[in-house]
C-alpha cells in the first residue's frame, strides 16, 4: 500500500508522540509525580504563555530570552498585550509563587511543555517536556541537595547508570562582582583571540562568555578565572555544606567550574546532569540552580529559591543508549470475538470494561477467521468467542491465548468471573 504524502505536517521542530512511545512518556512523568510528591513537592499547573516581562527577567544576554521566545500580541485594539509561550517554568513558578504568596518554604513540582524557537536537531526541539521542581522561601543548603538528590534518585529509578553531576557555584551579590571584574579584565585584555559573537556578549554579560560554544573561544575560556576561586565566607560555605550533603547521601558529583548554565537568574549553586552515552550535543539531561533574586525581580519579597527542570525527551533518548525504560506493553487484557453479527460483541465488551478489564473487539462483521486473527495480533490474554451455538444457550466461550488452558463454555452470568480468575492466573 502506498501512503499519499500528506499536506500538512507537524511543525518544524514538533514531533506527535504515538503509542506506545507516549504511554512510555507517561509512565516517566508518573515516575516522577510519585517521587515529588514523596518529597513533599505538590504540582503546580500554570499556563503555557505569559506576559513577556515574566520572562524578560530571565535575563536578555540569554539566547532563550533574545532569541528563541515565540511572542505574539492579542486581540485587544487599545492597548495589545505581549505574551510568550513558556521557553521554561521556573519564571512561571515564581511568578505565581509572588502572585499567591503560599506559606514558606513552598515546594512545587510541574511537568509540561516548554516552547523555544531553536535550530532543530536530534534531542533539540521547538516543543519538549520538562519535568521540574522549584522550592522557594529557604536558603537551607539542604534544600539544594535535596532537590538535587530527587533528581538523581529519579534518573536510578529508570535505571540510568551513566549519569554524571557537575556542580559549581556562582557566588552571589558580595562576592560575584569582583569576579566579573577579573573576568572582564581578563577576557578584555585577550579580545583579538575572542570569537565576535563573544566580544559582544562580553559587554552584555561576560558570565556568558564561559557559556560559548564556539571552538575558538575554548582556550581562553579554559584558562579564565573560575567563580570558586572568588566565593565570599558566606557563598563559599553554603558550597560547601551542599558537598557535604551530597556526600553524606553517597551521591557522586563532579565540580565544574565554568558552569554557568543558560539562564541569568542563577546565584550560588549550579549543576547539570550529563549522559556519557549520549553526544555531547544533547547530552544534558537535566539542571537547575539556585535563583534568589528572581522572586524579587519579579516584583515580590526577596525570597531564596532552588530547582531544576529535566528534559523529558533528552531523558528518553538517554533511555534508549542505555537500553532502560522500556515502553509499557499496551495489549489489551481481552479481544472479543463475534460472529453474529457485532451487536453481542458491544455489549459482552462493556459489560467486560465494567469490570475494569482492558477490552477490544473487531468491526465491519469481519469472518470469524479474520476475527481471530486481530485477536492473535492484539495481544490479549484471553479470547471471548460468541458464535450461534453461544447465542442460542447464553454462554461465552472462553479461549487463553497465552497458554494450554483448555477452552470452556460458560454461562455468561459467569463470564466475568472466569475471565478475571484466568487474568490473575497468567500474572
Ligand atoms: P534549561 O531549561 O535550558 O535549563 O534546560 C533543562 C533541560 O531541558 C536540559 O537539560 C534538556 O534536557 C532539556 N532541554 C532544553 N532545551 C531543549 C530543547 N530545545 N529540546 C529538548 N530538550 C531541551
Amino acid at each position: 500500500m502506498t501512503l499519499a504524502a500528506s499536506k500538512f505536517q507537524a511543525p518544524k521542530g514538533t514531533r506527535d508522540v504515538l503509542s506506545p512511545e507516549s504511554a512510555r512518556q507517561r509512565a516517566l512523568v508518573n515516575t516522577f509525580a510519585v517521587m515529588a510528591e514523596r518529597a513533599g513537592f505538590g504540582q503546580i499547573v500554570s499556563p503555557m504563555f505569559e506576559e513577556v516581562g515574566v520572562f524578560k527577567r530571565l535575563g536578555e544576554a540569554t539566547d532563550v530570552v533574545s532569541k528563541e521566545m515565540f511572542t505574539f500580541f492579542d486581540k485587544d485594539q487599545k492597548s495589545p498585550t505581549e505574551f510568550a509561550l513558556r521557553p521554561e517554568l521556573t519564571a512561571s513558578v515564581v511568578r505565581a509563587f509572588v502572585q499567591h504568596r503560599p506559606l514558606v518554604p513552598w515546594k512545587a513540582w510541574y511537568e509540561g511543555p516548554q516552547f523555544r524557537y531553536e535550530k532543530p536537531q536530534a534531542g533539540r526541539y521547538r516543543q519538549f517536556n520538562q519535568i521540574g521542581v522549584e522550592a522557594l522561601g529557604t536558603d537551607d543548603p539542604h534544600m539544594d541537595v535535596e532537590v538535587i538528590a530527587l533528581a538523581a534518585d529519579f534518573y536510578a529509578e529508570l535505571g540510568l547508570t551513566r549519569n554524571r553531576l557537575l556542580i559549581n557555584s556562582l557566588g552571589d551579590a558580595s562576592c560575584r562582582p569582583a569576579y566579573l571584574e577579573a573576568l572582564t579584565t581578563y577576557f578584555q585584555s585577550n579580545l583579538s583571540a575572542l570569537s565576535e559573537q563573544s566580544r559582544v556578549t562580553l559587554e552584555i554579560n561576560p558570565l556568558r562568555v564561559l557559556d560559548s560554544k564556539r571552538e575558538q573561544d575554548q582556550q581562553l575560556i579554559d584558562d579564565a578565572p573560575v567563580m570558586v576561586d572568588f566565593l565570599s565566607e558566606d557563598t563559599g560555605s553554603h558550597f560547601a555544606s551542599v558537598r557535604a550533603g551530597l556526600e553524606l547521601l553517597g551521591i557522586p558529583y563532579e565540580i565544574s567550574p565554568r558552569l554557568v548554565r543558560g539562564l541569568d537568574y542563577y546565584t550560588r549553586t549550579t549543576f547539570e546532569f550529563a549522559n556519557d552515552v549520549m553526544e555531547a550535543a544533547q547530552n544534558a539531561v537535566g539542571g537547575g540552580g539556585r535563583y534568589d533574586g528572581l522572586a524579587q525581580d519579579l516584583g515580590g519579597p526577596a525570597t531564596p529559591g532552588v530547582g531544576f527542570a529535566l528534559g523529558v525527551e533528552r531523558i528518553l533518548l538517554a533511555c534508549d543508549a542505555e537500553g532502560v525504560f522500556p515502553a509499557p506493553g499496551t495489549t489489551v487484557d481481552v479481544f472479543v470475538v463475534d460472529a453474529t453479527g457485532g451487536q453481542n460483541a458491544l455489549a459482552l465488551a462493556a459489560q467486560m470494561r465494567s469490570h475494569s478489564v482492558s477490552v477490544d473487539r473487531a468491526f465491519d462483521g469481519r469472518s470469524m477467521k479474520s476475527q481471530m486473527k486481530a485477536a492473535d495480533r492484539s495481544g490479549a490474554a484471553v479470547a471471548l468467542i460468541l458464535g450461534e451455538d453461544e447465542m442460542t444457550s447464553n454462554t461465552v466461550t472462553i479461549r487463553s491465548m497465552r497458554t494450554n488452558d483448555p477452552q470452556v463454555t460458560v454461562p455468561r452470568a459467569q463470564v466475568a468471573e472466569e475471565v478475571l480468575k484466568r487474568l490473575e492466573q497468567q500474572q
